[in-house]
């Protein structure tokens, strides 16, 4: 079964003569599970269109901000109405503080915060906000755990760099990185040892609360609450990461759903992707103390020509006012939907003999080809990758885009029901049998 991608095809041979690999972001070229991708043309609700008029059912989400499905009428019409007022001012309009208060009241941690144009840009300048602040200058990360693009973050990531295979990124000094310390994620004692190793110079612990960029990863019990005491048995601050978590597995994001286990809040929080409803927005925000350290009023330097862009915050608003006012219902729901898709296709695997392990955490989840629990990088990068790809391919050729890498979390949205899950273990059932 092959899919019709005849202008896909002649668009991606263009496009390579004018892009690298044809992309603007690496896993876009579909180089992990083979193939040429599909360009796409509109999207609406759950479905994707592309150009050889190809209709799929979208479980990628564009990498996590269409919780509300693509085209959500409030905020295109935020959008447009915003745009007749003018694109961008480089100054200070009521739309940021407006969109501030809406994420101060899902986030009670974030006492201010500051918008940036991606998550790349939010996890970079919280990360300099706390060496500033702390004047301490070491960084430590988990293996697998993606933070965007920017040098001091870019080791041991997840996302492309595990989808590739490689360590870190040419270019990146040593100099640039010798300050961050990866360690394998779920495990406290590794973070014990490195506090102890380098007594009070650790100036932050960051991290995916729920691990997407290595494929679906959960806390263990304990981890998160663990992270808190020493963190703050250490000076350090603690960041979330919660660009990807943030509004998707709760209002208040992984720092809700974990609040009775975790024993404080972080002290820094950093958001993107559903905060900008599509359109490109970042975010970090925590402790008024820490965040008056930032200029004008501190001597931590950050900024932006966009930040805080007017489409973008009209946009935002838009999403989480519509979400805030249906939270009661499309966190149960979305929970609802994604577990039968997953509940379903781990059924199937086993009727098939199929080694897969479904790793969920709300609506977020991953298939990893691998008889294993995934707990850490480590146990994911055991997976079959040329498996996945199989079933990656099949399942698109059923007209199912799953994120095109085993090491990258699928999405759902509010706009996916029953119709939509039985066509996708309908689609499952048969692309299963491929893989084996
Ligand atoms: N942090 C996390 C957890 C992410 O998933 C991503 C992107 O996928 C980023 C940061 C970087 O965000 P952006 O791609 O908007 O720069």
């Amino acid at each position: 079964m092959a899919l019709p991608l005849t202008r896909s095809k002649a668009l991606q041979r263009r496009a390579e003569t004018l892009l690298p690999g044809g992309v603007d972001s690496p896993v876009r070229a579909f180089r992990a599970v083979g193939g040429d991708p599909p360009f796409l043309v509109s999207a609406k609700g759950a479905y994707l269109s592309d150009a050889d008029g190809n209709r799929y059912i979208d479980l990628f989400g564009s990498w996590g901000p269409m919780l509300l499905g693509h085209a959500f009428p409030p905020a295109v019409e935020a959008i447009r109405e915003a745009a007749g007022h003018s694109a961008s001012f480089g100054a200070s309009t009521a739309a940021e503080a407006d969109l501030a208060e809406l994420v101060q009241l899902c986030f009670p941690s974030i006492q201010k915060l500051r918008f940036v144009s991606s998550g790349t840009e939010a996890c970079m300048s919280a990360i300099r906000l706390a060496r500033g602040f702390t004047g301490r200058p070491f960084v430590i990360k988990f293996e697998g755990c993606y933070h965007g693009h920017a040098d001091a973050l870019l080791v041991k990531a997840g996302s492309g760099v595990a989808t590739f295979g490689i360590p870190g990124s040419a270019g990146v000094p040593n100099e640039t990185v010798m300050h961050t310390l990866a360690l394998p994620y779920n495990d406290l004692s590794a973070v014990e040892a490195a506090f102890a190793a380098h007594p009070e110079l650790v100036a932050c612990v960051i991290l995916e609360p729920v691990v997407g960029n290595a494929g679906t990863i959960a806390p263990l019990p304990g981890y998160l609450k663990g992270l808190r005491e020493i963190t703050r048995k250490h000076g350090a601050l603690l960041i979330f990461d919660e660009v990807m978590t943030g509004f998707r597995l709760a209002p208040g994001g992984a720092q809700e759903l974990f609040a009775d286990e975790l024993g404080g809040a972080p002290d820094l929080t950093t958001l993107g992707k559903i905060i900008g409803g599509g359109l490109p927005v970042g975010a970090f925000g925590g402790r008024a103390e820490i965040m008056d350290y930032l200029a004008p009023l501190g001597p931590v330097y950050q900024a932006g020509t966009l930040s805080g862009n007017p489409l973008a915050m009209a946009a935002g608003i838009a999403t989480l006012r519509s979400l805030l006012e249906q939270r009661e219902t499309i966190y149960t729901r979305l929970e609802a939907t994604t577990a039968a898709i997953v509940e379903g296709i781990a059924r199937l695997a086993v009727e098939r003999g199929i080694a897969l392990t479904t790793n969920r955490v709300g609506s977020m989840f991953t298939c990893f080809f691998t008889p294993s629990a995934v707990t850490d990088f480590t146990t994911a990068s055991h997976s079959d990758t040329a498996a996945f790809a199989r079933f990656h391919r099949a399942m698109l050729e059923r007209g199912v885009w799953l994120p095109p890498s085993q090491f990258e979390a699928a999405f759902v949205s509010t706009e996916h029901g029953p119709a939509e899950v039985d066509a996708i273990l309908a689609a499952a059932a048969e692309a299963l049998h491929e893989v084996q």
